[in-house]
């Protein structure tokens, strides 16, 4: 089979590949719908889950399933499925712990274009199909409907982690996809002033859409003290950070009031360390919590997820906002992301 494929740190190109052999309780399927991440630039520009020879990238996409193990229930081949971007070992003890993200060591629920083939292929493999695959809403966009493989939840995961309650004030740090995401789920847990930070137009038409009440631009002065003046000293309530650096971490500190949250989604692609400014941070005691994740995955998070944007609630439209028909335009698509021009926001390839 063909793949578009991770070379080597810095090189990408088309392999051929022996077709995945289906476990008990796996599926193989074939992708119709997928879209490129941030995630494999991080990966293959930066190196910086380190070094990867011939792996296929992608973790974002719809597909149908062509085979599934004997032990597999609720999918058969023919099944139209929304692949989540993370995979965990559901019988593992982190995910009993309620960390299945990290199944078998840290990250290692995040196993397309990190430790094995991704979807940007003929056929790709899926671990444990019955906790892993959710099945297609009818009536689902197919060009809209890959965002919710990771987009989503991971921007919905970053609203989690901060900890949204109804009324905070909330700045969200990025809006590329993630962010914009982020967004859509800080307002549906009821934040009250969304300061939005990024400077792309179609970003931050898109941010309003989805609930943005303030927009920062980060080229134009300090984000935290653009959210200090915006909050007339306080600080915001919580934070999400969806874009920037290591050295974003110490703007979100200084922007938030004691007792607050941030909620970290960003890839750090690049840097040693964190910096956390010390008198911002009450010395040690201020109450200002940092917590960081990878999305969780998973059969349930998709199905709940895929609800809100079947029934209207949630509109994945604006974030597609380039369309390719074709296998061969994986490539054109992946260097959108990595190239990022100022129309783009998620680029989708049918095939
Ligand atoms: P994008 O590159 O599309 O968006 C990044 C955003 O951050 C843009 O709005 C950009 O602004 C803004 N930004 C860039 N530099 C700075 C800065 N110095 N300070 C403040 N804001 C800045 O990325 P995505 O939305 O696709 O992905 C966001 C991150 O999430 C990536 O690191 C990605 O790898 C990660 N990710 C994490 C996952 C997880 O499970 N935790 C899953 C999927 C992705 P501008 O408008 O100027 O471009
Ligand atoms: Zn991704």
């Amino acid at each position: 089979m063909k793949g578009f494929a991770m070379l080597k740190i810095g090189e990408v190109g088309w392999i051929e590949k022996e077709k995945a052999t289906c476990g008990p309780m796996d599926a193989i399927c074939r992708p119709l719908a997928i879209s490129p991440c941030t995630s494999d630039v991080h990966t293959v520009w930066e190196g910086a889950v380190g070094e990867r020879h011939n792996m296929i990238l992608g973790h974002e996409g719809i597909a149908e399933v062509v085979e599934v193990g004997e032990l597999v229930k609720d999918f058969k081949p023919g099944d139209k499925v929304i692949v989540p971007a993370i995979t965990p070992d559901w019988n593992s003890l982190e995910a009993q712990g309620g960390y299945a993200m990290h199944s078998h060591g840290i990250l290692q629920g995040w196993k397309f274009s990190n430790t094995k083939d991704g979807l940007f292929s003929d056929f790709f493999h899926v671990n444990d199909a019955d906790g892993n695959l959710a099945h297609l809403p009818k009536g689902m966009d197919l060009k809209l409907a890959p965002m919710l493989s990771d987009m989503v939840p991971t921007g919905f995961h970053g609203a989690e982690l901060a900890d949204i309650q109804y009324g905070d004030n909330v700045l969200v740090i990025g809006i590329g996809p993630v962010g914009l995401m982020a967004v859509a789920g800080a307002n549906m847990k009821g934040a009250a002033h969304i300061y939005a930070v990024g400077t792309r137009p179609k970003c931050t038409e898109a941010a309003k859409f989805y609930g943005a009440t303030e927009l920062i631009n980060y080229k134009e002065g300090s984000i935290s003290e653009q959210a200090l003046a915006l909050t007339k000293g306080v600080g915001v309530d919580k934070v999400i950070i969806a874009g920037g650096t290591v050295d974003t971490f110490s703007e979100a500190i200084k922007a938030l009031r004691p007792g607050g949250k941030i909620g970290n989604v960003n890839y750090l692609g690049s840097g040693d360390t964190i910096e956390i400014p010390r008198l911002e941070w009450g010395v040690g005691m201020g109450h200002k919590s940092i917590n960081g994740g990878l999305m969780p995955g998973g059969r349930l998070r998709m199905e709940r997820l895929s609800r809100l944007v079947s029934i209207g609630k949630l509109d994945l439209a604006p974030l597609v906002t380039h369309t390719f028909e074709g296998f061969d335009h994986i490539e054109e698509a992946l260097y959108l992301m990595k190239d990022k021009p100022k129309d783009l926001i998620k680029p989708v390839v049918l095939i």
